[in-house]
């Protein structure tokens, strides 16, 4: 696991001043750490019954459709707002400064589908608040929330529901 935290890159004052970015960029372009880190978390899950994986745009697309595929589900896309075509559900939440908001397709699960949540990076846990909102309030049941990587000191998972939270890898 080492192995796979050492790629992983820091980048001082990204996306602004004072803050240290996980660069994962450098783990997806490897290809034996791109595949063990897929493999690493489609085993958590293999056997079990699930649905349906959800994406969150961007990055958490990638781990999302690796996963899918590994687990012989579909993928489902939580977007920025305006992006995707069909008629949606929006949720709207708070960032350091300002808001964001993300949008579902409101077709998106049958009634009671097991799904998982895939994203990059478990920061302050809005972001996955949010989609779970999104994906719960259209009546599928969230297995796990699945991350490459968290961010231990910013407490995101205590925004989570309690053992709904799957990391890889902590910092
Ligand atoms: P949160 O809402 O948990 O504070 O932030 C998580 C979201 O922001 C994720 O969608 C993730 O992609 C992005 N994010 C925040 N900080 C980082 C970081 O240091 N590295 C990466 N790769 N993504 C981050």
């Amino acid at each position: 696991m080492e192995e796979l935290k050492n790629i992983i890159r820091d980048i001082p004052d990204f996306p602004k001043k004072g803050i240290v970015f996980k660069d994962i960029t450098t783990l997806l372009a490897d290809g034996r750490s791109f595949h063990r880190m897929v493999d690493l978390i489609a085993h958590r899950y293999l056997g079990q019954k699930i649905d349906q994986v959800v994406g969150v745009e961007a990055r958490g697309f990638i781990l999302g459709s690796a996963l899918a595929y590994k687990l012989g589900t579909g993928v489902t896309l939580v977007r920025k707002p305006g992006k995707l075509p069909y008629k949606t559900r929006r949720k709207t939440y708070e960032l350091e400064y300002g808001t964001d908001t993300l949008e579902i397709h409101e077709d998106a699960f049958k009634p009671g589908a097991r799904v998982i949540i895939a994203d990059d990076l478990l920061a302050t846990g809005g972001t996955m608040a949010a989609v779970l909102d999104l994906v719960e309030d259209l009546g599928a049941e969230v297995v796990e929330c699945a991350f490459m990587a968290e961010l231990e000191f910013l407490e995101g998972r205590k925004r989570l529901p309690e053992g709904k939270v799957y990391s890889l890898l902590q910092f």
